[in-house]
């Protein structure tokens, strides 16, 4: 006799909330507290804002998770989307087949490139780009005949990604911990954050020549022909936004070409304009040899991300491809058409409405309205570049001691934002803003109230 399969229903009531609880396992989520807390169901968006399901309205200050550029509602991405879905809704890009939104695609990312990039290989998220990125480098310098040269640095504090190799580059002890990782051959370098790390009387300009000696004296010691590559952003997102001293990647730079090491610049959070110039490499001034790139590329519509490669990788590339043929990687959706689709129609809007001049006409609003919570007295750090900031809260602004427990201060912050109609993100103690490119004067200016708000009632639970 077959016995039939019984799902039982694992205790859910008919409500979303207990049928979450019972069925859905939650990425980023304190797992345990989710048991007794359950989610906030998001139902619709409109703007700069999202509503949940009791139709309660938040003004979304991280653009869902530093993506959603053209804010919700943007009825251009999805005729994009139907147009192609009815046409060629699917297709895979293997073994010489191709299609013209990823061609199309392809063109455009290479003539909007911050330095001369070669090819554009596509994947559908931002650790699925840089563990290409990965695996590009190491075939590289296999195709050079230097077996021996594949180590990569990362910095304390980066975020590049979940993947194994990706969660390894990320410098996060939560994504380390428990997941066994780091991998071999990863190596993190200081992370460039002078508020933090900065000697006692310090400058900017002595603490990235410090930092930039204290990469040398990294490669010199792991030896030179042992280190592959180094991955960037250009301001560190996820790390809590970080904006390295001007000078830092002038600094760098230079070392990493002296011993041949190529340098990733990672603009998943940065490309598109959020630091004000279409790339975070202009803004920094980067000369990356491999980009990767992701989330505004399509607004965060339709999952799709790009590596860029130079001419040099690329044409290595090809070398190993003539004596060991077919090049041994790509994934399914790898130029998927619609999210192809989607991201054309972004790039056309972009350029249409000048988002950049747009960012750059707000930018000092926002940076103003940031920079003068410098004074709460919750803040020790008030950071950020064009339409992207962080506030780091501490208990002795003095001192610049943390909260005990760290990761408390934090987490009040985020929750009395989200309670007065703010959605923001909390890295540890460091509070997050990064509103959709398209946020209006009139909306920095609530969503900092909000935020002040926030920080306001904040103070008797911290010191209470
Ligand atoms: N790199 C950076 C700089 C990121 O901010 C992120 C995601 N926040 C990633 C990579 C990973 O992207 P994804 O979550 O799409 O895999």
């Amino acid at each position: 006799a077959t016995e039939s399969f019984e799902p039982d229903n694992h205790g859910a009531g008919n409500s979303a909330a207990s049928r979450d609880k019972a069925y859905f396992l939650h990425p980023y989520t304190n797992l345990h507290a989710h048991e007794t807390q359950g989610p906030l169901i998001i139902e619709r968006g409109e703007g700069v804002r999202v509503f949940d399901d009791s139709g309660k309205e938040y003004i979304e200050g991280l653009a869902s998770l530093w993506c959603v550029s053209l804010g919700w509602g943007e009825e251009r991405l999805v005729e994009a989307a139907t147009r192609q879905m009815r046409k060629l809704p699917t297709y895979h890009v293997f073994g010489h087949k191709s299609h013209e939104p990823g061609i199309d695609l392809a063109e455009r990312l290479i003539k909007l490139a911050p330095v001369p990039m070669s090819k554009v290989f596509f994947a559908n998220s931002g650790s699925e780009a840089n563990d290409t990125a990965v695996k590009l480098v190491w075939y590289y310098n296999n195709a050079l005949g230097r077996p021996e040269k594949k180590k990569i640095l990362s910095r304390v504090k980066a975020y590049h990604g979940v993947t194994v190799a990706t969660a390894s580059l990320t410098g996060l002890v939560n994504n380390h911990r428990d997941f066994d990782l780091p991998i071999a051959r990863i190596q993190h370098t200081d992370c460039p954050h002078h508020y933090r790390f900065a000697e006692p009387g310090e400058s900017e300009e002595d603490f990235a020549t410090r930092l930039a000696e204290s990469l040398e004296a990294l490669i010199l010691a792991e030896g030179p022909e042992t280190i592959a590559a180094m991955f960037a952003e250009p301001v560190m997102g996820a790390g809590g936004v970080i904006v390295p001293p001007a000078t830092y990647f002038a600094k760098i730079q230079p070392i990493l070409k002296k011993y041949d090491i190529l340098l990733v610049a990672d603009e998943v959070i940065c490309g598109f304009g959020r630091t004000g110039n279409f790339w975070g490499s202009q803004t920094m001034g980067m000369q990356p040899d491999i980009l990767t790139c992701a989330k505004q590329l399509s607004s965060g519509y339709l999952p799709i991300s790009a590596v860029m490669v130079s001419d040099a990788v690329y044409r290595a590339c090809v070398e190993e491809s003539k004596k060991i043929g077919t090049f041994g990687h790509g994934y399914t959706y790898s130029a998927h058409p619609v999210a192809a689709a989607v991201a054309i129609e972004t790039l056309k809007i972009y350029e249409e409405r000048d988002l950049v001049g747009h960012v750059r006409a707000v930018a000092p609003l926002f940076q103003r309205r940031l920079k003068a919570l410098a004074d709460h007295p919750l803040v020790g750090e008030a950071r950020g570049v064009g339409l992207i900031g962080a506030l780091e809260l501490v208990a002795d602004k003095e001192t610049k001691t943390p909260f005990d427990p760290v990761g408390r201060a934090g987490a009040v912050v985020n929750g009395l934002s989200q309670e007065n109609g703010l959605i923001i993100r909390a890295m540890g103690d460091s509070v997050a803003v990064c509103p959709p490119l398209v946020i209006g004067e009139e909306d920095i200016n609530r969503m900092f109230d909000r935020l002040t708000t926030a920080l306001d009632a904040a103070i008797p639970v911290l010191r209470g």
